[in-house]
């Protein structure tokens, strides 16, 4: 529900900062702008222009704070009702005044998301790019921003309506035979109706197939790395890292625990985790570390086994093998400055191998690319005309509304015309849970909450 009463919040980061904004959205705007406000110049507040001056509270004479301040009136802004926001200095105490002082003049502090939540009830954006919004905020890759970007520009929007499009013209000729039952539905109107079933079905099937890739550079990838303690796993980490993170010792047995860290690949953010060194042992705590990254063995995206070329395979390399993943394994055959030993018992286990020298730094750009190309084959992913699905409810909303039209498609032999629409009213009702048009209260307050008070 929307009640159009206004709202305010801090909308810069908690904490100490250069400048602290404070943002109010509703019909007392201007009044709590006029109220809390003392422009230096006169004229007072005038839409979509910055003026200086300074913050007082009325109650007592107090200035509170030298600010900058910009109205926004009602639809240029973001909510699309009136806006005001306050720049002051970024002490989270005299934030903390400057909001309290706007919420004296009869202002509710907002929720989570609810600035953002406005746009989209007043129409200014849709659901996917209010979602867009939060991703934004959180990228942490410029392929994860790139695509939020394009997902808020509304790509992805624009092709959810066009499967709209297709189901709404398939809709109304069903529908249109529903309304004069004498006339039975002619194969001209059987093949019109088919084709827009058709069209729609191939849009949706083209955006599921990205949903993977999609997901993979909105979320990143989780890459273990595991192999018996000394064959370099620590000393690959922080190649990968280019940074000492994790001990590096002759010492079988130093990393105990998992060191998780998060690095970028060539756009693609990658949280990397350095296991236990797998091998039999009696040591409780290296034991726990084992079993530790054992378990995360099927939880994570690909696995980097890593194997001392210069040794023979040895039984606690065959641990490692038997627990392995056969399609998200990549075998690293590390210390290639030494002379090669190793022959594993199965290559084809592996997605494909690469040699590498952690100590000097040989080969980790081939294995970076190659972790990489593993997760983004489609070269599409690099253009600026790639659109990809990126989020589980995205992608559940259209394999449920693929579900209905292929039930409609059958449907289609015997023409029974009350049950044709209906699946066609269900695919539409389907899809617009993506755009939100058809989303409930419901799952508006749940995608909402998970975003940052004041956005
Ligand atoms: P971990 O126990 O698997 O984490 O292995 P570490 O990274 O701690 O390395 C074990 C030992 O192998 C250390 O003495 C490293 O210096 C050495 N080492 C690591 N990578 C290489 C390499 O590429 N070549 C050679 N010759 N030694 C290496």
């Amino acid at each position: 529900m929307y009640i159009r009463d206004t709202i305010a919040a801090v909308s810069t980061p908690p904490g100490n900062g250069g400048i602290g904004i404070i943002r109010v959205s509703g019909d007392l705007a201007a009044v709590v702008g006029n109220t809390v406000f003392k422009p230096v110049y006169d004229g007072g507040l005038v839409s979509h222009r910055f003026s200086f001056g300074t913050i007082c509270d009325d109650a007592n004479g107090e200035t509170v704070d030298e600010a900058m301040a910009v109205y926004m009136r009602a639809p240029r802004s973001y909510t699309r009702e009136d806006v005001l926001e306050l720049h002051c200095h970024g002490g989270w105490l005299v934030v903390e005044r400057v909001l309290a002082l706007v919420l004296s003049c009869g202002v509710r502090l907002a929720d989570p998301g609810e600035f953002t939540r406005r746009a989209f009830l007043n129409g200014r954006i849709d659901l996917i790019q209010a979602e867009a919004v939060m991703d934004i905020i959180a990228s942490k890759s410029e392929s994860a921003l790139q695509l939020a970007q394009k997902q808020r520009e509304g790509a992805l929007s624009r092709r959810i309506e066009d499967v709209r499009g297709c189901l709404l013209r398939a809709l109304a000729l069903v529908e249109a035979y529903i309304d004069f039952p004498d006339d039975d539905l002619g194969e001209t109107d059987v093949a019109a109706i088919s084709s827009s079933v058709e069209d729609a079905q191939c849009i949706i099937t083209g955006l599921l197939t990205t949903f993977e890739e999609g997901r993979i550079t909105r979320d990143g990838v989780s890459v273990l790395i595991v192999g018996k303690p000394n064959v370099g796993k620590s000393s690959l980490l922080n190649r990968l890292l280019k940074e000492n993170r994790a001990i590096v010792t002759h010492i079988p047995g130093t990393t105990r625990d998992i060191i998780e860290e998060t690095v970028n690949f060539e756009g693609l953010s990658v949280r990397l985790l350095d296991t236990a060194g797998i091998r039999s042992t009696d040591d409780l705590v290296e034991l726990e570390g084992i079993s530790r990254a054992l378990e995360k063995i099927p939880l994570a995206d690909l696995v980097l086994a890593v194997f001392d070329s210069s040794c023979e395979f040895s039984p606690e390399d065959q641990l490692i093998f038997d627990a392995l993943a056969d399609s998200r394994t990549i075998a690293v055959l590390n210390k290639a400055d030494l002379p090669m030993r190793l022959v594993l018992p199965d290559e084809n286990r592996f997605v494909t191998m690469v040699r590498i020298a952690a100590l000097s730094g040989d080969g980790i750009d081939l294995l970076r690319h190659t972790v990489c190309s593993h997760f983004l084959h489609s070269t599409a992913s690099d253009s600026r005309e790639f659109v990809a699905l990126s989020k589980a409810r995205h992608r559940d909303a259209l394999i449920s509304a693929e579900q209905f039209l292929q039930q409609f498609t059958c449907g289609l032999r015997d023409r029974n015309l009350e049950l044709l629409a209906l699946d066609l009213r269900d695919a539409l009702q389907a899809v617009g849970t993506v755009t939100g048009q058809t989303a409930t209260d419901e799952v508006l307050d749940l995608i909402f909450s998970s975003f940052c008070i004041g956005k």
